[in-house]
């Protein structure tokens, strides 16, 4: 029998509804302000986010025809404009596949093939690279235009000339019901979010009602110190499950008003967080480091918030500490504590509660209701022994349907008793809480974001100058992230290069290339080493740890 580790936290009914359902369902005045938008200061409440949406699912049913479990995209920068996007497609019964508003055509390419969405919905930004992702996928012109939805940053965007907006679709009439799905009708796929889990390109994960929902209510014990009466600032990016889930929601579940923060940064943020008076702010940790190092919190009135919570990267003990310090002295008692999760697992698997987070600054927390967990010796299906390290397996409500058009991958990532393989290294103490310690999948994280080193390695090898790649992960302190750093091998072998100057120029022309190819949190920051051969094993296998090794000798030597 393997050995389980179980939640303490008590067990909370599971619904078995649609996720549109269960987060109007809470008892909160409709007139309660659901969205605002932290430029402006325009509102949205409860019940018009409610209204907007099912008005935007009567036009997607009746006037665009769309059946229920059909695919629609969303590609926006945060905007207020975005849950109204999600909620309505949702509250039509459609399934919604989100993109990051960075991405390259070509990354867009990639998941407009996989996911086949009828039609996307697209900010102003991005309609010229969604256009010449039609024509990589040759898309005539006028159906192109046709599959398009534009959306601005406000209800009041006035669109884009020759395009169907999202104002279109507003205001004509109104469903008197969302679609539901109950039952057994709640394991349909309601969303699906890209993620290379353990290995290779971002797969879709498929997401169904009854997965995020039982996380939403999952999180629910450990989000009473700030909701409903906190407010939120919404900065991290809502097309990742992370801010999808923290931002739109769990939010409207707990009845807490969100501001939408439309970018990042530090001055404005701060502004924000006095202005709007702000409780709770879901973060990565390179948001932390300003709060540590930036001058803009001095300027700033920031006594009225209570919790950051960081997520989707490690967070060091040190720069928690040194975050709490610097905002108590300033006046503000708050609470930093940690989540981790993964898109797979809808995503939240653990969390640190209450005041925890002063006491254990580098654990993730203990596991949410209902959340089992296994440490298992790398590489086997064994338990790891009692009290050491190991891959954290996961079960429970949450996690994913499978990795859409992806069965062997599915298969890879969860045993055929249910247990989904994280890829990530941890420890359990004696009190159930957990620590994350490494990362045995090949995924880079930059700042919250997935890099996924193959993807890179791909386009690296058709480059007419390199004949073989890899792209590691390095750490950078100073912005408390990880870099991608590629290791190449010249087409004529290094010997045919003058040093310094022609690697050195070299590595300068591929860093430079690559930006045209990718979407920025891809590139390659962590710098180009020019080799005269990348570590692999026998079989071929690329020796990524051995890499690693490298790279931090490479640093302490530099
Ligand atoms: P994503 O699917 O983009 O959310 O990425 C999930 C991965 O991010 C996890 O498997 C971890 O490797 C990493 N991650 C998320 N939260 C944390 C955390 N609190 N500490 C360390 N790593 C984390």
């Amino acid at each position: 029998m393997p050995r389980i580790y179980r939640s303490t936290d008590p067990a909370v009914a599971i619904p078995q509804c649609s996720l549109f359902s269960l987060v109007f369902n809470g008892h909160f005045e409709s007139q309660l302000p659901a969205l605002i938008d932290a430029p402006t200061g325009f509102a949205i409440s409860r019940g018009a986010l409610r209204a907007y949406a099912l008005q935007l699912a009567w036009s997607l049913k009746n006037a665009l025809c769309l059946p229920r479990g059909c695919t629609v995209a969303i590609i926006s920068p945060n905007s207020i404009v975005w849950p109204v996007v999600l909620l309505g497609s949702m509250a039509a019964g459609l399934k919604v596949t989100t993109i990051n508003s960075d991405c390259t055509p070509s990354e867009i390419f990639h998941q407009l093939k996989d996911s086949a969405p009828y039609f996307i919905f697209a900010h102003s930004s991005t309609i010229e690279r969604i256009e010449k992702t039609f024509r990589l996928m040759n898309v005539a012109d006028l159906e192109g235009k046709e599959r398009i939805i534009t959306l601005g940053d406000l209800p009041q965007d006035p669109g884009v000339p020759g395009y169907r907006s999202i104002r279109d679709l507003l205001g004509l009439e109104q469903l008197a019901c969302e679609e539901r799905f109950d039952q057994s009708d709640c394991h349909e796929t309601a969303l699906i979010c890209y993620s290379s889990g353990t290995t290779s390109k971002p797969k879709g994960v498929e997401l169904t009602h009854h997965n995020i929902s039982s996380c939403i209510v999952m999180v629910k014990p450990r989000w009473k110190h700030v909701c409903p009466n906190g407010t939120i600032i919404g900065v991290i990016p809502l097309f990742h499950l992370y801010g999808l889930f923290a931002l739109v929601l769990g939010p409207l579940y707990y009845g807490a008003p969100v501001v939408i923060v439309p970018h990042f940064d530090p001055e404005s943020f701060c502004a924000y967080i006095q202005r709007y008076r702000a409780t709770f702010v879901p973060v990565v940790p390179p948001i932390l480091v300003v709060f540590a190092n930036h001058p803009a919190p001095e300027k700033y009135d920031l006594t009225s918030l209570k919790m950051l919570t960081s997520a989707a990267a490690p967070l060091s003990g040190e720069l928690s500490m040194a975050v709490r310090a610097r905002l108590l002295k300033l006046g503000a008692d708050v609470t930093i504590n940690q989540a981790w999760g993964l898109t797979e697992t809808s995503p939240a698997n653990t969390s640190q509660s209450g005041t925890e987070g002063r006491l254990k600054p580098s654990s993730v927390g203990t596991l949410l209701s209902q959340v089992e967990a296994r440490i298992v010796l790398q590489g086997t299906e064994s338990d790891a022994p009692e009290g050491a390290s190991g891959e954290i397996w996961i079960r429970g409500p949450h996690v994913m349907k499978g990795y859409l058009n992806n069965p062997s991958a599915t298969r890879e990532s969860i045993t055929e008793d249910g247990w989904f393989k994280t890829g990530d290294i941890g420890i359990i103490d004696k009190d159930g809480s957990i620590s994350i310690l490494d990362r045995i999948k090949e995924l880079i994280k930059y700042k919250g974001f997935q890099v996924p080193p193959a993807e890179l390695e791909g386009i690296l090898l058709t480059h007419p100058l390199i004949v073989d790649a890899a792209v590691i992960g390095i750490w950078s302190d100073d912005d408390a992230t990880e870099y991608p750093r590629a290791y190449v091998v010249p087409r004529n072998g290094l010997k045919s290069l003058t040093f310094p100057s022609e690697t050195d120029r070299l590595a300068r022309e591929i860093e430079i290339w690559i930006r045209q190819k990718v979407a920025r949190h891809k590139y390659l920051r962590g710098g180009v080493v020019l080799v005269d051969s990348v570590p692999k094993s026998a079989s071929g296998k690329l020796l990524r740890r051995q890499l690693r090794d490298m790279a931090r000798q490479e640093m302490k030597e530099s």
